[in-house]
């Protein structure tokens, strides 16, 4: 499967902004926007003002590399906003926000989404009861997200049924701390995803 394999705090570098896609380090002073900040490149610091197109693809990018999805799956998930009614921006990040990697993220299971989109890909998780290795599944209102038996038997898994009751979920969401389970309670809405996009430039930026 396709994913991105350059560098995540490169990414942070180039928006010049915490994108928080490496879990833990990120809260730490080890993170790159803390100590460098610059965008990665030799003159970097001296790049012109950016232009408004420049702006609204900057912020597309940047919920790219925040949900890991790469350029045509982008691209669809946007085609996909427009055929369904309301706003396309909000829609959009909607359906990002359903994927199943995000969800096992949203859950505490993972401390990043890479890292997440590695447990639904190692198999370690299921969707209502049934195996499920595809970290771009959309859930629906009532889907349950569990562990496979084999998984509750690994280190990975003790050490966060141990650690999961210092974590919070959102009010989409609800998780069962004894099991690991957790159960989408309603889909989520603009207010409960990052409000740091801004959809607007991305609507505008596929607009053209
Ligand atoms: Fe971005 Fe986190 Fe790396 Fe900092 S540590 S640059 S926030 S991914």
């Amino acid at each position: 499967m396709a994913r991105y394999t350059e560098a995540v705090c490169r990414l942070c570098r180039r928006m010049s902004e915490k994108l928080m896609l490496k879990g833990e380090r990120c809260f730490t002073p080890k993170c790159a926007v803390e100590r460098r900040g610059v965008p990665p490149g030799e003159h970097s610091a001296r790049r012109r003002r950016m232009s408004e197109r420049g702006v609204q693809l900057r912020e597309k990018q940047k919920v790219r590399y925040i949900y890991g999805v790469l350029e045509r799956q982008m691209n669809k998930y946007f085609e996909a906003a427009t055929r369904k009614r309301g706003k396309s921006g909000e829609i959009l990040l909607q359906l990002l926000e359903r994927r199943l990697d995000n969800v096992v993220y949203r859950l505490g299971f993972a401390d990043s989404r890479g890292q997440a989109r590695q447990l639904v890909m190692h198999g370690h998780l299921t969707l209502n009861g049934r195996n499920a290795d595809i970290p771009s599944l959309l859930i629906k209102e009532g889907d349950t997200i569990g562990w496979r038996p084999s998984s509750i038997k690994t280190e990975y898994y003790k050490t966060l049924i141990k650690e999961i009751k210092n974590k919070s979920v959102p009010p989409w969401l609800s998780l069962d701390m004894q099991t690991l389970t957790g159960k989408v309670l309603s889909l989520p809405q603009r207010t409960d995803i990052e409000s740091k996009i801004e959809d607007r430039l991305v609507v505008e930026y596929y607009a053209r």
